[in-house]
């Protein structure tokens, strides 16, 4: 352990990914010195209308921004990178992670013609940035070269694992680094920070490899053209579907924008190696026999533009689905996106093809451990203090319930969530605080300017549409000098409802009437006594609440 003069606090501020699956963010300060361990986004929820992403609210950064020393990324998936352009427009600092990792950074910063400070590391590394000293170990996951880390802090070693699984026959031959971890179990580490997306599920995840035959298996029995929808970024699956393509005397070609996009990096970067005379151009699968050909393509989650989709409802220009061929969806669909898979699933039956999916057919297996690998890691780095990281509640709930079977003491577990603050020093760790931590989202090109308000709205224009009312009004006499007139889209249509109408344009009358009485003048109190009113009076004639918009033009 290093020593500095003035002893102060290790402190890990949760930004983003305890709560929730997505956005992962944390911040860990040691003493003075700051670091940020990824910057995820979070696909928007359903109810999220327009949204494009959502980021964490990354305040407390920026704020402290001179104070941060470096930002570790774990691996190149989405929701422990995606949002690194937003917050490298506000803070400067240097970007460390493995070489895949970087290289799908280095190709998102492009798209935001961003550059960034992007530095390699390995589990090789040992770095030190301002007080910390960071080394690092290789987490196998679904998606090559992720990296686990361990710092070293002034109360002891922190160990956070990333997203990883225990698969003793990777694909890569690249297994989470189980010796390192036994190492640190004989040091004294102080707290460990572990996946928890799969502590609900008992025993062990798949193998890899498994799925690898099963998929084989199912290519050896396809009598026409095979497509396969997995992750852009699961390199480890990519390689068995080609390595399938190859062993079935088959022929392969790439739809979907970023499936070309991250084969083409993982190749040049030597991830991912397809014998050129496999590969085919989609435009000409035409000219090979239907039995000769795998598409492999994009829209596993069910996507509404991605290649999937449009294959699945014909409307891909190169890719047409024929009775008899075999779609395969190795994926799981994530939490909310199962309506849209389902949706897929159902027009692939509908053109005779027959669809494998990972319910029916094992093609597809987890990246994240599950309950006896979660033990094992526990088990393995022996730390004081453990939080259950990357998962909802329910999830987190559960891997602390597996960290006291294991030992942990429940008053050293700390069920944590977004802008919770865990301080720990030399008589031990407590919960100190909560910082302001939620969704930032990002719609079209404005980042942060749509709130709970803005989307309350779009919410309530979606289900009801919304009720104009213009009314111009003298207000030194306090009377109405033209209307009130009706607009209104998506609630009823105004002819067929002349009544109800007049009957409204009445009610504001009535209000103003009684406003004018009163004496009130101030046109915002106006515009709410008018939406009141109205508001109650649709109700009651509709069941219906459409966003009432009093126009008041004062004359
Ligand atoms: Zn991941
Ligand atoms: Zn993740």
């Amino acid at each position: 352990m290093f020593k500095t003069k003035k002893p102060a606090n290790v402190k890990l501020t949760i930004l983003g990914g305890l709560g929730e699956i997505g956005k992962n963010m944390m911040v860990i300060e040691n003493g003075k010195d700051m670091l940020l361990v990824d910057a995820g986004i979070m696909f928007p929820e359903e109810e999220m209308l327009g949204i494009d992403l959502v980021l964490p609210d990354f305040s407390y950064v920026v704020k402290n921004k001179e104070r941060l020393k470096a930002i570790i990324i774990t691996h190149g998936h989405e929701d422990h990178t995606g949002a690194l352009p937003y917050l490298l427009k506000e803070v400067s600092a240097p970007v460390y992670g493995s070489k895949l990792t970087l290289g799908l950074i280095e190709k998102k910063m492009g798209e935001h013609k961003l550059k960034a400070d992007l530095r390699e590391i390995s589990s090789r590394t040992k770095l030190t940035v301002g007080q910390f000293k960071l080394s690092f170990f290789e987490v196998c996951h679904s998606i090559p070269d992720g990296l686990g880390i361990i710092i070293e802090t002034l109360f002891g070693l922190m160990v956070h694992t990333g997203d990883f699984k225990f698969d003793q026959t990777p694909v890569d031959g690249r297994p989470t680094e189980l010796q390192k971890l036994t190492g640190l179990g004989q040091k004294e580490v102080l707290l460990l920070l572990s996946d928890s997306t799969n502590a609900e599920i008992p025993g062990y995840t798949l193998p890899e490899k498994t799925v690898g035959a099963n998929l084989l298996k199912l290519f050896e029995d396809a009598r026409q053209r095979i497509i396969v929808a997995t992750f852009a970024s699961h390199l480890h699956r990519i390689k068995q579907i080609v390595d399938a393509t190859i062993k079935t005397d088959r022929k392969l070609a790439i739809s979907g924008r970023s499936m070309v996009n991250n084969v083409r990096i993982a190749s040049e970067l030597g991830y991912l190696k397809i014998p050129e005379e496999v590969l085919v151009d989609v435009a000409k699968i035409e000219k090979y026999p239907p039995d000769k050909i795998v598409v492999l393509c994009t829209g596993s989650q069910g996507e509404p533009l991605s290649a999937l989709a449009r294959i699945s409802s014909n409307d891909h220009k190169q890719v047409k689905l024929h009775p008899g061929d075999t779609v395969i969806i190795s994926a799981s669909p994530i939490p909310g996106n199962e309506r849209s898979v389902s949706r897929i699933i159902n027009q692939i039956y509908r053109c005779g093809a027959v669809a494998h999916y990972e319910l029916i057919s094992g093609v597809h297996a987890s990246g994240h451990p599950a309950q006896e690998e979660l033990k094992l890691m526990i088990n393995l780095v022996k730390p004081k203090y453990f939080i259950p990281i990357h998962g909802e509640y329910r999830h987190l709930k559960h891997h602390a319930e597996l960290a006291k079977q294991v030992g942990i003491h429940p008053e050293n577990i700390f069920i944590c969530e977004d802008g919770d603050v865990i301080e720990f020093n030399a008589y031990g760790a407590k919960k100190t605080g909560e910082i302001p931590a939620g969704d930032v989202f990002v719609d079209g090109l404005g980042v942060g300017d749509i709130g709970d308000i803005v989307l309350r709205d779009r919410k309530q224009l979606s289900k009801d549409g919304v009720f104009i009312v213009v009314v111009a009004i003298d207000k030194q006499k306090a009377e109405i000098i033209t209307g009130p007139d009706v607009v209104s889209r998506g609630f009823v249509y105004v002819k067929e409802t002349k009544e109800l109408i007049d009957e409204a344009i009445e009610r504001v009358e009535e209000t103003l009437a009684k406003t004018a009485q009163e004496g009130v003048t101030d046109i915002t109190v106006l515009r709410l006594r008018i939406r009141e009113d109205l508001s109650k009076f649709l109700y009651k004639k509709t069941r219906r609440r459409p966003m009432v918009m009093p126009i008041i033009i004062e004359a």
